[in-house]
Protein backbone atom coordinates (compact mmCIF):
# COMPACT_ATOMS: atom_id res chain seq x y z
CA UNK A 1 0.00 0.00 0.00
CA UNK A 2 1.34 3.36 -0.59
CA UNK A 3 1.64 6.56 1.38
CA UNK A 4 -1.72 7.93 0.16
CA UNK A 5 -3.92 5.06 0.35
CA UNK A 6 -6.34 4.52 2.62
CA UNK A 7 -7.19 1.53 4.33
CA UNK A 8 -10.89 2.38 5.46
CA UNK A 9 -13.34 5.11 3.68
CA UNK A 10 -16.83 6.09 4.78
CA UNK A 11 -18.85 8.25 2.18
CA UNK A 12 -21.96 10.07 2.31
CA UNK A 13 -24.00 10.56 -1.11
CA UNK A 14 -26.68 12.89 -1.19
CA UNK A 15 -30.08 12.02 -3.16
CA UNK A 16 -30.92 14.85 -5.47
CA UNK A 17 -33.96 17.72 -6.00
CA UNK A 18 -34.72 19.92 -9.03
CA UNK A 19 -36.27 22.76 -8.62
CA UNK A 20 -36.59 23.26 -12.41
CA UNK A 21 -35.48 21.66 -15.93
CA UNK A 22 -37.19 18.67 -16.28
CA UNK A 23 -36.11 15.96 -19.01
CA UNK A 24 -33.60 18.84 -20.18
CA UNK A 25 -30.64 17.11 -19.20
CA UNK A 26 -30.83 14.64 -22.14
CA UNK A 27 -31.89 17.81 -24.76
CA UNK A 28 -28.53 18.82 -23.88
CA UNK A 29 -30.22 21.94 -22.17
CA UNK A 30 -30.33 23.29 -18.63
CA UNK A 31 -31.43 22.35 -14.98
CA UNK A 32 -31.43 23.94 -11.59
CA UNK A 33 -31.15 20.83 -9.32
CA UNK A 34 -29.69 20.80 -5.72
CA UNK A 35 -28.14 17.79 -3.51
CA UNK A 36 -30.37 17.20 -0.05
CA UNK A 37 -29.65 16.14 3.17
CA UNK A 38 -30.84 12.94 2.97
CA UNK A 39 -27.98 9.60 1.76
CA UNK A 40 -26.66 6.71 1.20
CA UNK A 41 -23.43 6.21 3.50
CA UNK A 42 -20.90 4.05 2.35
CA UNK A 43 -18.10 1.64 4.15
CA UNK A 44 -15.54 0.74 2.21
CA UNK A 45 -12.58 -1.41 3.43
CA UNK A 46 -9.79 -3.14 1.51
CA UNK A 47 -9.30 -6.88 1.77
CA UNK A 48 -5.91 -7.50 0.78
CA UNK A 49 -7.22 -9.34 -2.74
CA UNK A 50 -7.01 -8.69 -5.88
CA UNK A 51 -9.99 -8.67 -7.04
CA UNK A 52 -12.27 -10.11 -4.55
CA UNK A 53 -15.33 -7.89 -3.80
CA UNK A 54 -18.35 -8.01 -1.17
CA UNK A 55 -21.28 -5.53 -1.21
CA UNK A 56 -24.05 -5.32 1.23
CA UNK A 57 -26.72 -3.03 1.46
CA UNK A 58 -29.07 -2.68 4.26
CA UNK A 59 -32.61 -4.15 3.39
CA UNK A 60 -31.29 -6.19 0.42
CA UNK A 61 -31.05 -10.00 1.95
CA UNK A 62 -28.52 -11.81 -0.26
CA UNK A 63 -24.84 -9.65 -0.29
CA UNK A 64 -23.14 -9.40 -3.91
CA UNK A 65 -20.08 -10.92 -4.60
CA UNK A 66 -18.10 -10.19 -7.14
CA UNK A 67 -14.64 -10.94 -8.77
CA UNK A 68 -13.46 -7.55 -11.00
CA UNK A 69 -12.43 -9.79 -13.34
CA UNK A 70 -15.40 -11.45 -14.18
CA UNK A 71 -18.12 -8.46 -14.10
CA UNK A 72 -20.85 -9.23 -16.27
CA UNK A 73 -24.77 -7.99 -15.96
CA UNK A 74 -27.23 -9.55 -12.93
CA UNK A 75 -30.60 -10.14 -13.32
CA UNK A 76 -31.02 -8.74 -9.92
CA UNK A 77 -31.42 -4.91 -10.33
CA UNK A 78 -30.09 -3.06 -7.59
CA UNK A 79 -26.55 -5.45 -8.15
CA UNK A 80 -26.31 -3.70 -11.69
CA UNK A 81 -25.57 -0.01 -10.29
CA UNK A 82 -22.71 -1.81 -8.39
CA UNK A 83 -21.67 -3.73 -11.29
CA UNK A 84 -21.86 -0.85 -14.20
CA UNK A 85 -19.94 1.32 -11.72
CA UNK A 86 -17.09 -1.27 -11.08
CA UNK A 87 -16.87 -2.69 -14.58
CA UNK A 88 -16.79 1.33 -15.80
CA UNK A 89 -13.79 1.97 -13.11
CA UNK A 90 -11.36 -1.29 -13.55
CA UNK A 91 -11.22 -0.07 -17.26
CA UNK A 92 -10.10 2.94 -16.03
CA UNK A 93 -7.58 1.70 -13.49
CA UNK A 94 -6.67 -1.46 -12.17
CA UNK A 95 -5.36 0.01 -9.07
CA UNK A 96 -9.08 -0.84 -8.03
CA UNK A 97 -8.47 -3.87 -5.89
CA UNK A 98 -10.52 -6.29 -3.67
CA UNK A 99 -12.78 -4.61 -1.25
CA UNK A 100 -15.83 -4.89 1.41
CA UNK A 101 -18.61 -2.53 1.46
CA UNK A 102 -21.54 -2.19 3.34
CA UNK A 103 -24.59 0.50 2.25
CA UNK A 104 -27.38 2.09 4.37
CA UNK A 105 -29.64 4.84 3.34
CA UNK A 106 -32.35 7.21 4.03
CA UNK A 107 -33.25 8.23 0.64
CA UNK A 108 -36.49 6.86 -0.48
CA UNK A 109 -36.21 4.93 -3.31
CA UNK A 110 -38.03 4.98 -7.28
CA UNK A 111 -39.22 8.39 -5.42
CA UNK A 112 -37.51 11.23 -7.77
CA UNK A 113 -34.74 12.26 -5.62
CA UNK A 114 -32.46 9.94 -7.30
CA UNK A 115 -31.15 7.18 -5.45
CA UNK A 116 -29.71 5.23 -8.29
CA UNK A 117 -27.32 8.33 -8.79
CA UNK A 118 -26.54 8.33 -5.17
CA UNK A 119 -25.74 4.86 -5.24
CA UNK A 120 -23.65 5.12 -8.21
CA UNK A 121 -21.68 8.43 -7.37
CA UNK A 122 -20.95 7.22 -3.95
CA UNK A 123 -19.51 3.95 -4.74
CA UNK A 124 -17.29 5.73 -7.34
CA UNK A 125 -15.82 8.61 -5.47
CA UNK A 126 -15.27 6.16 -2.23
CA UNK A 127 -13.71 3.40 -4.68
CA UNK A 128 -11.40 6.20 -5.51
CA UNK A 129 -10.77 7.65 -2.26
CA UNK A 130 -10.00 3.94 -0.91
CA UNK A 131 -7.61 3.38 -4.00
CA UNK A 132 -6.23 6.81 -4.75
CA UNK A 133 -7.31 6.18 -8.12
CA UNK A 134 -6.72 9.80 -9.12
CA UNK A 135 -10.22 9.82 -10.87
CA UNK A 136 -11.56 13.64 -11.32
CA UNK A 137 -15.24 14.30 -9.69
CA UNK A 138 -16.38 15.03 -13.34
CA UNK A 139 -15.23 11.41 -14.26
CA UNK A 140 -16.88 10.13 -11.42
CA UNK A 141 -19.91 12.10 -13.10
CA UNK A 142 -19.39 10.50 -16.35
CA UNK A 143 -18.80 7.16 -15.15
CA UNK A 144 -21.44 6.92 -13.34
CA UNK A 145 -24.13 7.96 -15.76
CA UNK A 146 -22.39 5.10 -18.31
CA UNK A 147 -22.78 2.75 -15.68
CA UNK A 148 -26.84 3.17 -15.65
CA UNK A 149 -26.76 3.09 -19.38
CA UNK A 150 -24.55 0.39 -19.86
CA UNK A 151 -25.58 -2.17 -17.05
CA UNK A 152 -29.17 -0.62 -15.67
CA UNK A 153 -30.62 0.29 -19.56
CA UNK A 154 -31.96 3.62 -18.33
CA UNK A 155 -30.85 6.12 -20.91
CA UNK A 156 -31.02 9.06 -18.23
CA UNK A 157 -28.86 12.84 -18.51
CA UNK A 158 -26.31 14.23 -16.30
CA UNK A 159 -28.37 16.01 -13.99
CA UNK A 160 -28.46 13.11 -11.15
CA UNK A 161 -25.21 12.36 -11.09
CA UNK A 162 -23.73 15.77 -11.13
CA UNK A 163 -26.00 17.36 -8.30
CA UNK A 164 -25.08 14.26 -6.41
CA UNK A 165 -21.68 14.86 -6.65
CA UNK A 166 -20.87 18.75 -7.46
CA UNK A 167 -23.76 20.49 -4.59
CA UNK A 168 -22.94 23.64 -2.42
CA UNK A 169 -24.74 23.81 0.46
CA UNK A 170 -27.27 26.86 0.52
CA UNK A 171 -27.01 26.73 -3.37
CA UNK A 172 -28.98 25.30 -6.24
CA UNK A 173 -26.78 24.81 -9.34
CA UNK A 174 -28.01 25.81 -12.88
CA UNK A 175 -26.19 23.50 -15.32
CA UNK A 176 -25.92 23.79 -18.64
CA UNK A 177 -25.90 20.25 -20.16
CA UNK A 178 -24.10 20.98 -23.52
CA UNK A 179 -20.96 22.97 -21.85
CA UNK A 180 -21.58 21.44 -18.75
CA UNK A 181 -20.67 25.02 -17.72
CA UNK A 182 -22.03 25.43 -14.05
CA UNK A 183 -22.55 28.64 -11.85
CA UNK A 184 -24.10 27.87 -8.31
CA UNK A 185 -27.16 30.50 -7.27
CA UNK A 186 -27.54 31.51 -3.87
CA UNK A 187 -31.35 29.75 -2.68
CA UNK A 188 -32.90 31.85 -0.58
CA UNK A 189 -36.23 31.77 -0.57
CA UNK A 190 -37.06 32.32 3.74
CA UNK A 191 -39.66 32.88 4.37
CA UNK A 192 -40.69 29.96 2.14
CA UNK A 193 -39.61 26.41 1.79
CA UNK A 194 -39.78 23.40 -0.36
CA UNK A 195 -41.81 20.71 0.81
CA UNK A 196 -41.59 17.42 -1.08
CA UNK A 197 -44.67 14.76 -1.17
CA UNK A 198 -44.03 11.91 -2.08
CA UNK A 199 -46.93 10.30 -3.59
CA UNK A 200 -45.34 6.44 -2.64
CA UNK A 201 -46.83 5.04 -5.92
CA UNK A 202 -44.22 4.39 -8.60
CA UNK A 203 -46.04 2.85 -12.05
CA UNK A 204 -44.37 0.25 -13.68
CA UNK A 205 -44.23 2.44 -16.87
CA UNK A 206 -41.19 4.88 -15.52
CA UNK A 207 -38.03 3.14 -17.31
CA UNK A 208 -39.58 2.38 -20.06
CA UNK A 209 -41.76 5.90 -21.02
CA UNK A 210 -38.39 7.59 -19.93
CA UNK A 211 -36.37 6.13 -22.95
CA UNK A 212 -39.64 6.71 -25.30
CA UNK A 213 -39.30 10.17 -24.21
CA UNK A 214 -35.37 10.06 -25.51
CA UNK A 215 -36.42 8.60 -28.98
CA UNK A 216 -39.28 10.84 -29.54
CA UNK A 217 -37.12 13.77 -29.02
CA UNK A 218 -34.24 12.71 -31.18
CA UNK A 219 -37.22 11.92 -34.13
CA UNK A 220 -38.18 15.65 -33.41
CA UNK A 221 -33.98 16.89 -33.57
CA UNK A 222 -33.88 14.65 -37.02
CA UNK A 223 -37.03 16.32 -38.25
CA UNK A 224 -35.50 19.63 -37.91
CA UNK A 225 -32.59 19.11 -38.58
CA UNK A 226 -33.52 18.88 -42.38
CA UNK A 227 -34.21 22.40 -41.81
CA UNK A 228 -31.80 23.68 -39.44
CA UNK A 229 -28.58 21.74 -39.84
CA UNK A 230 -26.75 23.15 -37.08
CA UNK A 231 -29.70 21.86 -34.58
CA UNK A 232 -27.77 19.07 -32.26
CA UNK A 233 -30.30 18.91 -29.89
CA UNK A 234 -33.20 20.16 -29.06
CA UNK A 235 -31.18 22.73 -26.92
CA UNK A 236 -30.63 24.04 -30.07
CA UNK A 237 -34.22 24.54 -31.39
CA UNK A 238 -36.58 27.23 -30.74
CA UNK A 239 -40.76 27.76 -30.95
CA UNK A 240 -40.02 29.10 -34.62
CA UNK A 241 -38.59 26.47 -35.87
CA UNK A 242 -41.04 23.66 -34.65
CA UNK A 243 -43.37 25.73 -35.92
CA UNK A 244 -41.96 25.71 -39.42
CA UNK A 245 -41.14 21.66 -39.03
CA UNK A 246 -44.52 20.95 -37.49
CA UNK A 247 -46.67 19.05 -40.21
CA UNK A 248 -43.65 16.64 -40.86
CA UNK A 249 -44.25 15.54 -36.74
CA UNK A 250 -46.52 12.87 -35.56
CA UNK A 251 -48.63 15.00 -32.61
CA UNK A 252 -46.70 13.00 -30.20
CA UNK A 253 -43.35 14.39 -31.41
CA UNK A 254 -45.00 17.93 -31.32
CA UNK A 255 -45.70 17.72 -28.08
CA UNK A 256 -42.70 16.79 -26.62
CA UNK A 257 -40.63 19.35 -29.03
CA UNK A 258 -42.45 22.57 -27.52
CA UNK A 259 -41.98 21.05 -23.66
CA UNK A 260 -38.75 20.60 -24.09
CA UNK A 261 -38.07 24.27 -25.70
CA UNK A 262 -40.66 25.97 -23.16
CA UNK A 263 -38.91 24.20 -20.25
CA UNK A 264 -35.40 25.31 -21.64
CA UNK A 265 -36.47 29.24 -21.51
CA UNK A 266 -38.42 28.47 -18.01
CA UNK A 267 -35.54 27.29 -16.53
CA UNK A 268 -33.33 30.73 -17.09
CA UNK A 269 -36.49 32.81 -16.50
CA UNK A 270 -36.68 30.65 -12.70
CA UNK A 271 -32.92 31.67 -12.25
CA UNK A 272 -33.63 35.68 -13.00
CA UNK A 273 -36.90 35.21 -10.74
CA UNK A 274 -34.42 33.47 -7.81
CA UNK A 275 -32.01 36.19 -8.07
CA UNK A 276 -34.63 38.94 -8.10
CA UNK A 277 -36.50 37.16 -4.98
CA UNK A 278 -39.23 36.89 -6.88
CA UNK A 279 -40.79 33.91 -5.53
CA UNK A 280 -44.27 34.31 -7.24
CA UNK A 281 -42.78 34.10 -10.46
CA UNK A 282 -40.66 31.12 -9.53
CA UNK A 283 -43.83 29.30 -8.24
CA UNK A 284 -45.78 30.31 -11.36
CA UNK A 285 -42.86 28.91 -13.48
CA UNK A 286 -42.91 25.62 -11.23
CA UNK A 287 -46.45 24.94 -12.16
CA UNK A 288 -46.65 25.58 -16.14
CA UNK A 289 -43.51 22.91 -15.82
CA UNK A 290 -46.25 20.95 -14.18
CA UNK A 291 -48.78 21.31 -17.02
CA UNK A 292 -46.41 20.54 -19.72
CA UNK A 293 -45.34 17.24 -17.96
CA UNK A 294 -49.01 16.66 -17.46
CA UNK A 295 -50.51 17.53 -20.91
CA UNK A 296 -47.50 17.86 -23.66
CA UNK A 297 -44.61 15.32 -22.07
CA UNK A 298 -47.56 12.87 -20.44
CA UNK A 299 -45.54 11.93 -17.33
CA UNK A 300 -47.47 12.83 -14.80
CA UNK A 301 -50.40 10.82 -13.39
CA UNK A 302 -53.50 11.09 -11.59
CA UNK A 303 -51.71 11.02 -8.17
CA UNK A 304 -49.28 13.68 -8.93
CA UNK A 305 -52.16 16.05 -10.52
CA UNK A 306 -53.94 15.52 -7.33
CA UNK A 307 -51.12 16.65 -5.55
CA UNK A 308 -50.27 19.97 -7.87
CA UNK A 309 -54.03 20.70 -8.07
CA UNK A 310 -54.81 20.37 -4.29
CA UNK A 311 -51.70 22.59 -3.73
CA UNK A 312 -53.39 25.36 -6.44
CA UNK A 313 -56.46 25.98 -3.54
CA UNK A 314 -53.67 27.07 -0.89
CA UNK A 315 -52.69 30.79 -1.32
CA UNK A 316 -49.20 29.93 0.61
CA UNK A 317 -48.30 27.60 -1.79
CA UNK A 318 -46.23 28.95 -4.81
CA UNK A 319 -45.87 26.77 -6.73
CA UNK A 320 -45.69 22.77 -7.24
CA UNK A 321 -45.17 20.09 -10.19
CA UNK A 322 -44.14 16.59 -10.35
CA UNK A 323 -40.04 15.84 -9.96
CA UNK A 324 -37.89 13.80 -11.74
CA UNK A 325 -38.51 11.34 -14.60
CA UNK A 326 -42.53 10.88 -13.61
CA UNK A 327 -45.36 8.44 -13.19
CA UNK A 328 -45.15 8.42 -9.26
CA UNK A 329 -42.13 9.95 -7.09
CA UNK A 330 -42.44 13.34 -5.42
CA UNK A 331 -43.90 16.43 -5.78
CA UNK A 332 -41.62 19.76 -4.88
CA UNK A 333 -43.78 22.36 -3.66
CA UNK A 334 -42.66 26.22 -2.57
CA UNK A 335 -44.61 27.14 0.66
CA UNK A 336 -44.55 29.93 3.18
CA UNK A 337 -42.87 27.98 6.23
CA UNK A 338 -45.86 29.27 8.34
CA UNK A 339 -48.17 27.04 6.40
CA UNK A 340 -45.83 24.14 5.67
CA UNK A 341 -47.32 21.61 8.32
CA UNK A 342 -50.88 22.91 7.91
CA UNK A 343 -50.38 22.34 4.27
CA UNK A 344 -49.04 18.90 4.35
CA UNK A 345 -51.13 17.59 6.77
CA UNK A 346 -54.27 18.89 4.94
CA UNK A 347 -52.68 17.46 1.22
CA UNK A 348 -52.27 14.25 3.22
CA UNK A 349 -55.44 13.61 4.58
CA UNK A 350 -57.12 14.20 1.16
CA UNK A 351 -54.66 12.58 -1.13
CA UNK A 352 -55.38 8.90 1.27
CA UNK A 353 -59.27 9.89 1.03
CA UNK A 354 -58.89 9.54 -2.61
CA UNK A 355 -56.45 6.84 -3.16
CA UNK A 356 -56.23 5.44 0.09
CA UNK A 357 -52.13 5.70 -0.07
CA UNK A 358 -50.18 7.30 2.50
CA UNK A 359 -48.45 10.67 1.75
CA UNK A 360 -44.49 10.93 3.18
CA UNK A 361 -43.21 14.05 3.51
CA UNK A 362 -40.02 15.85 3.95
CA UNK A 363 -38.39 19.14 2.90
CA UNK A 364 -35.76 20.13 0.59
CA UNK A 365 -32.28 22.07 1.99
CA UNK A 366 -30.37 22.49 -0.70
CA UNK A 367 -26.77 20.46 0.62
CA UNK A 368 -23.48 19.68 0.16
CA UNK A 369 -22.23 17.27 -2.81
CA UNK A 370 -20.78 13.51 -2.15
CA UNK A 371 -18.39 13.92 1.19
CA UNK A 372 -15.56 11.64 2.45
CA UNK A 373 -16.20 11.42 6.33
P1 LIG B 1 -34.65 6.95 -8.04
O1 LIG B 1 -33.30 7.13 -8.60
O2 LIG B 1 -35.57 8.08 -8.34
O3 LIG B 1 -34.64 6.64 -6.58
P2 LIG B 1 -34.56 4.66 -9.76
O4 LIG B 1 -35.59 3.69 -10.18
O5 LIG B 1 -33.79 5.38 -10.79
O6 LIG B 1 -35.29 5.68 -8.76
O7 LIG B 1 -33.51 3.94 -8.82
C1 LIG B 1 -33.94 3.12 -7.76
C2 LIG B 1 -33.14 1.84 -7.75
O8 LIG B 1 -31.79 2.10 -7.29
C3 LIG B 1 -33.66 0.82 -6.76
O9 LIG B 1 -34.71 0.06 -7.32
C4 LIG B 1 -32.43 -0.04 -6.50
O10 LIG B 1 -32.20 -0.96 -7.56
C5 LIG B 1 -31.32 0.99 -6.52
N1 LIG B 1 -31.03 1.48 -5.16
C6 LIG B 1 -31.31 2.69 -4.64
N2 LIG B 1 -30.92 2.78 -3.34
C7 LIG B 1 -30.36 1.58 -3.04
C8 LIG B 1 -29.74 1.02 -1.87
N3 LIG B 1 -29.63 1.71 -0.74
N4 LIG B 1 -29.27 -0.24 -1.94
C9 LIG B 1 -29.37 -0.95 -3.09
N5 LIG B 1 -29.94 -0.48 -4.21
C10 LIG B 1 -30.43 0.75 -4.20
MG1 LIG C 1 -32.83 7.22 -10.75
Amino acid sequence: MDDKALDKVIVDSPGRINIIGEHTDYNMGYVLPTAIDKRIRFTLQRNNTDTQCEIRSKGYAKALVVDLKHISPSNTQWENYILGVLYEIYKRSKALKGFQCTIESDLPIGSGVSSSAALECGLAFGLNELFDLGLSKHEIVTLSRDAEHNYVGTQCGIMDQFASVMSKKDHVILLDCKSMRHTYVPFVIAPYKLVLLNSNVSHSLASSEYNTRRKECEEGVAILQKQYPYVASLRDANLKMIETCKTAMSPKVLDRCIYVVEENNRVLDAVEALKMGDLKTLGALMYQTHDGLRTLYEVSCRELDFLVDFSKNIMEVLGARVMGGGFGGCTINLVHEDTADAFIKSASEAYEKEFNIKLTSFEGHPSVGTTLL
